[in-house]
């Protein structure tokens, strides 16, 4: 096989067309066979309930390009797990652990030209998706289901070195209701996200920022990112049912205990933020994107966290170790890697 010649470097966060995807079917109560797809398109029914009433889930994580030239998955078990709660809660079949896990490792075995070299930073964004397949017009769970698995090769999020942004907080929408969806990787969320996400844009923030829905008073998330903040030597983030429980927050808080930090995992009052030597956004994309300020325009307040606009040290120290970790730079103490023998 040809390897790629792409400009790692100089790509984004953008759709990028590889050789394969995997896919496996649910009918009449069990799974299939795993099946592999050279095709871009899924044939859907036009009654499928994920079209019409959201009966769907997705997850999201990375594979990277060691020094060593080896490939390494980042907990695909933790990955699988979450996407059995998000089916459960939306009354889909769920997709076994070792199914999901040799379906994440086949994907990535057979497009692996499309992984980045280490040099480039970049790294092999890994999405599954399971969908309501089933024709329904009332409102009940599908028949059928498709899980399937593609991948596509994704730049490196800082390209011009670990730095800061401002956030916005949007009181105008919420993202998802307490006791809501918020905990569950469904594309609900994101509909429900993209006003005030333009709304942010528009302002000339990358990202908005949410509070509790509730109250208003508690921070939610950064956009589609987990929040933490550090101070007086702890790592705090929030206890709330309408975030998403965030893989690399987990992996975040499991690296900031080993490093000495204690790790508080309660509400966070907004005004609290003054209060912050350090804060961050993680997700999967960024691991860490360190956090300038956070605009509250309809209250007038602005709550600077980096007063020199720099990343911490904190924030340096946590982004750097994972990431070591996820490209095999450091032993792996926890588990969380999965690498492939060629
Ligand atoms: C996926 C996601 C995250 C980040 O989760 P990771 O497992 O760390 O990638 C955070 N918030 C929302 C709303 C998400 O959908």
């Amino acid at each position: 096989m040809e390897k790629e010649t792409f400009d790692w470097q100089n790509l984004s966060f953008n759709y990028v067309k590889t050789d394969y995807n995997v896919r496996c079917y649910y009918r009449n109560g069990s799974w299939g066979e795993v099946e592999v797809s050279s095709s871009e398109m899924i044939p859907i029914h036009m009654a499928a309930t994920s079209l019409h009433y959201g009966q769907e889930a997705f997850e999201g994580l990375k594979a990277y390009r060691g020094k060593d030239g080896k490939v390494r998955i980042f907990r695909i078990e933790a990955n699988a797990s979450r996407l059995q709660s998000t089916s459960d809660a939306t009354l889909m079949p769920q997709m076994p652990t070792e199914t999901f896990r040799e379906m994440v490792i086949k994907v990535v075995r057979l497009n692996e030209r499309f992984i980045p070299p280490y040099e480039s930073g970049a790294s092999l964004y890994i999405r599954p998706l399971l969908i309501g397949t089933g024709a329904q017009v009332g409102v009940h769970p599908a028949n059928e289901y498709l899980f399937l698995i593609f991948v596509t090769p994704v730049g490196p999020y800082f390209k011009g070195g670990f730095a800061t942004n401002p956030y916005v907080v949007i009181r105008k929408y919420d993202r998802s209701a307490p006791l809501g969806m918020g905990m569950y990787k469904v594309g609900g969320n994101y509909a429900a996200s993209l006003r005030a996400n333009q709304m942010a844009h528009d302002m000339g923030y990358p990202c908005e920022f949410y509070l509790d829905a509730k109250e208003k008073k508690y921070i939610d998330e950064c956009g589609a990112a987990n929040f933490f903040g550090i101070k007086n030597n702890t790592y705090v983030t929030p206890l709330s049912t309408s975030i998403l429980p965030s893989i690399t927050n987990d992996s975040l808080q499991r690296v900031a205990a080993d490093m000495g930090l204690k790790v508080e995992r309660r509400q966070i009052p907004i005004e609290e933020l003054t209060t912050f030597e350090e804060a961050g956004a993680c997700g999967t994309a960024a691991v860490i994107a360190p956090i300038e300020r956070i605009d509250d325009i309809e209250l007038g307040v602005s709550y600077v966290i980096a007063k020199d606009g720099k990343p911490g040290p904190v924030c340096k120290k946590l982004y750097d170790t994972l990431r070591a970790i996820q490209y095999g730079d450091l032993a792996d103490p926890y588990g969380w890697v999965t690498v492939l023998e060629d």
